[in-house]
């Protein structure tokens, strides 16, 4: 299986994952920059992504236009995508969502942060995006590069930006990172929505905490236990290939033989001899 294959499996089970989790429903999106050519990423078409199979998968250059004739119809806010992978070259991985979770932070002047441990990689700051503030009225959606330009600039070089009174975007070094950012990212809104609930400071993670967590290697056992796990709940056990490569596998030590069991095979041949 080459690498392209291994990119576009992932794709397909990135948006299993995401479905099944709740983090996608008949909208929202994911993508991944293609390894090959910084300036292409696979997309599927306009498709619900619990219901995405490879056949669904197209590549669009930056600017959201198919690179082969398309006559299915495309996500129409996939410049979301583009614009974000054209702003920062290290981002390989995408995810727009519309999770309810996160949309209170999106409406009042109280900031999303991490306050769980898994919550710690979307950083220091989750900014907001208000589409208003540049283009007035619209549907709310992201349907043209300045818009997505626009989004992009405000995510800056942070790991998620939310969108007001729509979803959020979220950028990863990898397809499951950002898969990972996603799953973590609603739940984390929905425990602070609670503790604020409960009255009282809410303490999050400090600053030394989140910077911790974001040293963590996106790569590690620890995180491909979880791709795994979804994976499974998703259905789609069979999708997967491949165990983390960074991961040593220590040979069991041989137990001690003690002296007098090892002479004891040698009677026995000879006495088989005889
Ligand atoms: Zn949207």
């Amino acid at each position: 299986m080459s690498d392209l294959d291994d990119i576009l499996r992932d794709l397909v089970l990135a948006n299993r994952i995401l479905a099944h989790e709740g983090v996608v429903d008949a909208y929202g999106h994911v993508s991944v920059r293609n390894p090959t050519d910084p300036r292409r990423y696979f997309i599927s078409v306009s498709r619900s992504p619990e219901l995405v199979t490879r056949g669904d998968i197209v590549e669009c250059a930056l600017d959201g236009r198919p690179l082969r004739s398309e006559q299915r119809p495309l996500y129409l806010e996939r410049f979301i995508h583009g614009a974000i992978y054209e702003a920062r070259p290290e981002v390989m991985g995408v995810v727009h969502s519309h999770a309810l979770e996160v949309l209170p932070f999106s409406i009042s002047p109280t900031p999303l942060r991490p306050v769980l441990h898994s919550a710690g990689p979307l950083g220091h700051r989750i900014p907001v995006w208000d589409i208003a503030d540049r283009f007035g009225d619209t549907t709310l959606l992201v349907t043209d590069m300045t818009q997505g330009r626009d989004l992009a600039e405000r995510l800056a070089n942070d790991r998620a930006v939310l969108m007001r009174g729509h979803g959020f975007a979220a950028a990863g070094r990898s397809v499951r990172e950002v898969v990972r950012l996603a799953v973590n990212m609603p739940r984390n809104a929905r425990v602070l929505l609670d503790a604020i609930r409960l009255g009282g400071p809410v303490k999050g993670l400090s600053a030394g905490e989140i910077d911790r967590r974001l040293e963590m290697r996106p790569d590690g056992n620890e995180f491909y236990r979880a791709w795994e796990y979804w994976a499974t709940r998703a259905g789609c056990a069979d999708m997967l290939a491949d165990r983390p490569r960074s991961v040593a596998v220590a040979k069991p030590a041989a137990p001690p033989a003690p002296a007098r069991k090892k002479a004891a095979p040698k009677k026995a041949a000879k006495k088989g001899r005889r």
